[in-house]
């Protein structure tokens, strides 16, 4: 027999975690099957998060890992590879190592990858020198030398952001873009440089970014570099429900997909919700906890709804 449990947590990272203390502490049975790799796993430490500025990331999911537990509920390391619904209406949850599990409902708060742009060298500093979020990093790279490597038409938009961390950013068109007179006024208004060509590669020292290579081998030393990652949904368990993923646009641009919700986390398929960056790719850990504690809240009213005709239909004892 499969272990049934009211409410299955895919995924557990702060959205997860944070619905599961919810519903732990609502009193529901409640599993969190987590396959140990959040989004920020690479940096050092997590900002804008109040009263844990600063904190290794690791650190604030240990500690929700002990919350929830402390409440009853459970972690399981794993990774989910489907999920269904069964003939009594209830959901079964495959593992990718043959385990199954049933649950009343599902949250599903699994994230989403960054996909980098195919640069020699920049995805082993992914996190460390090579950023994307200015709100994440730019207090760290303060007044430093930075380069904004274009992959698209934001890139602009990204340039004039980081400059209010610093007044050292050179905007590196890497064949990717062609800012248009307006832009390219408004980037010399603010002091940013712009070098023209491709990039072949980043220069590293003593485990620290030094600078890029252009494919001319001039290079430009650089202390940090900017990305724009494409944000992809890791919406393999909701696909598997029937779930779709729809482009994400920022300016008019496609930044990547997430699975669309309601305000409350639910999903167009009844019992199922999600939260955090899988369905909101710009939510910083604090916004992927409080979705995950909206969702959760979302769900135990479900439940009390579904307990409540239960009970009046004789199934369930009062
Ligand atoms: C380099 C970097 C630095 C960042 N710094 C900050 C910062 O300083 N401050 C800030 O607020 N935000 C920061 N962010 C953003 C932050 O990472 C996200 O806001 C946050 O991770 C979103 O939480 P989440 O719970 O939605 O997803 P995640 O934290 O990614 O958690 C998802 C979890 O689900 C698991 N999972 C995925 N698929 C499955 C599956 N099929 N089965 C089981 N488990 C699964 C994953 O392994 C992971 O543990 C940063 C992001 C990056 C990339």
């Amino acid at each position: 027999m499969d272990d049934m449990y009211d409410v299955v947590v895919i995924g557990g990272g702060a959205a997860g975690l944070s619905g599961a203390l919810a519903l732990s502490r609502a009193r529901r049975s409640v599993l969190v099957i987590d396959a140990g790799s959040p989004r920020n796993a690479p940096a050092e430490h997590m900002h804008n998060y109040l009263g844990r500025e600063g904190l290794p990331p690791a650190e604030l999911l240990m500690g929700g890992r002990e919350e929830v537990a402390a409440y009853g509920g459970e972690i399981m390391p794993g990774t989910a590879a489907s999920a269904e619904r069964t003939a009594d209406g209830t959901f079964r949850v495959v593992l990718t190592d043959g385990r199954t599990v049933l649950a009343r409902r599902l949250l599903v708060t699994t994230g989403l990858i960054d996909e980098l742009p195919d640069v020699p060298g920049l995805a082993q500093r992914w996190g460390r020198d090579v950023l994307h979020c200015p709100y994440c990093h730019g207090w760290e790279t303060r007044d430093k030398p930075i380069g904004v490597l274009a992959t698209g038409p934001l890139a602009v938009h990204q340039a004039l952001t980081w400059r209010q961390w610093t007044d050292r950013v050179t905007l590196l068109l890497a064949d990717a873009i062609e800012p248009t007179d307006d832009e390219f006024n408004q980037l010399a208004a603010r002091g940013i440089s712009v070098v023209d060509g491709a990039v072949a590669g980043l220069e590293v020292a003593d485990d620290r970014l030094t600078g890029v290579r252009m494919q001319t081998s001039k290079v430009f030393p650089l202390e940090a570099v900017v990305v724009a990652t494409t944000l992809v949904a890791r919406s393999q368990v909701l696909e598997s429900l029937g779930l779709e993923t729809t482009d994400q646009k920022m300016g008019g641009h496609v930044i990547g997909t997430a699975v669309a919700t309601d305000a409350t986390g639910a999903t167009a398929v009844p019992g199922v919700w999600a939260a955090g960056n899988v369905t909101d790719p710009k939510a910083q850990v604090i916004i992927a906890a409080a979705a995950g504690l909206n969702a959760a809240a979302a769900i135990n009213t479900d439940l009390i709804g579904e307990d409540t005709r239960l009970a009046v239909e004789g199934v369930l004892s009062r």
